[in-house]
């Protein structure tokens, strides 16, 4: 499979998937296919049917370009639009990306933070400081060894905000916490954190929004290790839900295909 996933085109594919240049890839391979049969060209015909539906499950879609044309193409057509972006296996409304919610502004928190010693200025930087690093990425090592229903487990323990949970799989991987669903590398991450800041912080709002603030310090996914990629809210085909602003950058992990962090829009 490893072959498979370096195949693979995140950015177009699982939740990124976008359904009309699936779609209008789907009806131009069909007509090839087709068009191949009719001048008898049978071989030819499976390859490019075998080859054209394997890039566009892998890839998203096989004829260059697509992304600039397909949405165009599909919404001029008499098919209804929420065909492609409603009809969503996932309802948006029931994720969220951090384990608690809190009315702390960013701001407070991180100078809550600078108090605490848990974060310190590095010229134009924030970093954590060292000891609290290391504690955290030793807390998420352990946390990323349990199972996904464990770790949901662990989380109804560990948090008095949580009061029931339970896990979903959709190829990511969720932990359901009273009915919502946050991925499972942000619960790794939160909960980590939300146990090292145990030493460090009274105030319990603080420490549930100081937990969610480490997430911007990751580099790398804390379940499965690969890099964060850098991205934005926006699908290849502009399928944007918040049309009055501007989308947000966030930090996603192209393997467990998640969310990790999204920078607050300016
Ligand atoms: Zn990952």
């Amino acid at each position: 499979m490893a072959e498979l996933d370096s195949l693979r085109e995140p950015d177009h594919t699982g939740s990124n998937r976008c359904w009309p240049c699936t779609l209008v890839n789907a009806c131009l391979v069909v007509l090839f296919v087709l068009w191949l049969r009719v001048r008898n060209r049978r071989l030819a015909s499976l390859a490019v049917a075998t080859v054209g539906v394997a890039a566009i499950y892998l890839r998203g879609y096989v004829v260059p370009y697509t992304p600039q044309f397909a949405p165009r193409l599909v919404a001029a057509s008499p098919l209804p639009n929420e065909l492609f972006h409603d009809a969503d296996v996932r309802d948006p409304e029931s994720e969220r990306e951090s384990l608690a919610e809190t009315d702390l502004d960013g701001e407070t928190v991180l100078s809550e933070l600078a108090a605490a010693g848990v974060v310190e200025a590095d010229g134009e930087m924030l970093l954590l400081t060292e000891d609290v690093d290391d504690a955290w990425h030793e807390e998420m090592a352990h946390l990323s060894t349990l199972s996904l229903s464990a770790l949901a487990d662990e989380t109804r323990r560990t948090l008095d905000t949580v009061s029931e949970t339970d896990t979903f799989t959709d190829g990511a991987e969720w932990v359901v916490i009273d009915g919502e669903l946050v991925g499972r590398p942000v619960v790794v991450a939160e909960l980590a954190a939300y146990r090292v800041l145990d030493e460090y912080v009274d105030d319990e709002s603080v420490r549930l929004a100081g937990a969610a603030s480490f997430r911007m310090f990751l580099d790398e996914c804390p379940v499965c290790e690969t890099p964060l990629a850098e991205s934005s809210e926006v699908s290849c085909c502009g399928g944007y839900t918040k049309p009055n602003q501007s989308p947000d950058d966030i930090l996603v992990c192209p393997a467990c295909e998640q969310r990790l962090f999204t920078f607050p829009s300016e």
